[in-house]
């Protein structure tokens, strides 16, 4: 029903951002090579996500929008096995019962438009498009005014927006991801699978020079990544990004164990800039905590900790010889 879908929505959706993160998963999730999302106004005015991915089959799109109804997991094994981005079937329908959604989307052979308001299809018809899908959002929490009210200044909506791209273009260098706001383009990245490109697109060539591949190994993980030098700092720990299999997670422990590689070496109060790639077996993750998929509940996290803090202090150590 609308009434549970705008209840889910409340836990998916609760800013502009939210709905660039599902819209975009969804396209690295339909195995897009490229992803332009256009924003105007911190997309509170309208959010377009446009992807080159496979498509929604015609006959299929309305399922989509329909609450769990999601094409990724298909047993309840696959639960403790996720790889995709998605796979509670929540994001569509929860966004288009607090906005105004239309999508059209092409498997290569035909194509179709849905637009959905507040829940509701108001209409279906063909369209053409090459193979990919192509969503615009507007008019996000018209029907939840306490929703709007909630939301921070614009500057801060964009952050969020920004943050969000930023993350998953660190998590997947082989996508080509566009961010454009108010028509004035914020990142670019080539999607040539070099993460230490896609760094310096993001923080800026100087500060990747400043920065040294980490790489490790036990039984049950690898790490790879970049580290900056000590004296490359932040004031802020938003700027060590985790990933656990392709996802950008929250973690306390893990975070506190990066900085734990510096040392002393860090002043008080200064964070390093760190993008840590973590693989490991998908049976070691429970990613099922939050609608949201931002924390994870990890299994041998004290493990990956200390293999993570050797890793960097071994790894800076070695700097200065
Ligand atoms: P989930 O991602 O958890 O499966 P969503 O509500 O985000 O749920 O999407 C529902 C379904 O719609 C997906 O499982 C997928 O089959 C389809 N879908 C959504 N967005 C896209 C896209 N950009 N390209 C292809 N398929 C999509
Ligand atoms: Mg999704």
């Amino acid at each position: 029903t609308v009434l549970a879908d705008q209840i889910a929505a409340g836990e998916v959706v609760e800013r502009p951002a939210s709905v660039v993160k599902e819209l975009a998963e969804n396209a690295v999730d339909a195995h897009a090579t490229q992803v332009d999302i256009l924003v105007v106004e911190a997309g509170v005015r309208s959010i377009r996500v446009i992807d080159d991915g496979d498509g929604i089959a015609t006959d299929e799109v309305r399922t989509a929008f329909k609450r769990h109804a999601t094409s990724k997991i298909t047993s309840r094994e696959d639960l403790f096995r996720v790889s995709s981005l998605g796979f509670r079937g929540e994001a569509l329908p929860s966004i288009a019962s607090v906005a105004d959604v239309t999508l059209t989307t092409s498997t290569g052979a035909s194509g179709t438009t849905v637009h959905y308001r507040g829940g509701k299809l108001l209409q279906q018809t063909p369209a053409a498009l090459r193979q990919g899908t192509d969503v615009t959002v507007t008019d996000l929490f018209f029907n939840t005014p306490a929703r709007l009210k909630y939301l921070k200044s614009a500057q801060t909506e964009l952050a969020n927006i920004v943050d969000v791209v930023d993350r998953l273009a660190l998590s997947y260098p082989a996508v080509a991801f566009r961010l454009v706001h108010n028509q004035k383009e914020l990142l670019r990245t080539a999607g040539r699978g070099d993460l230490q490109q896609v760094i310096a697109g993001i923080y800026g060539v100087q500060n990747a020079r400043k920065m040294v591949a980490v790489d490790g190994n036990d039984p049950d993980f690898t790490l790879k990544g970049f580290v900056a030098l000590p004296e490359l700092t932040r004031a802020s720990r938003q700027y060590i990004t985790l990933l656990i299999n392709g996802r950008a997670i929250k973690n306390q422990q893990l975070t506190k164990a990066v900085i734990a590689g510096y040392g002393s070496k860090l002043m008080v109060g200064r964070y390093p800039l760190a993008v840590l790639d973590l693989r490991m077996d998908p049976l070691l993750v429970d990613v099922n905590v939050h609608p949201t998929k931002r924390e994870v509940r990890l299994s041998k996290e004290s493990a990956l900790a200390k293999l993570i803090s050797t890793t960097i202090r071994d790894r800076l150590a070695n700097v200065n010889l």
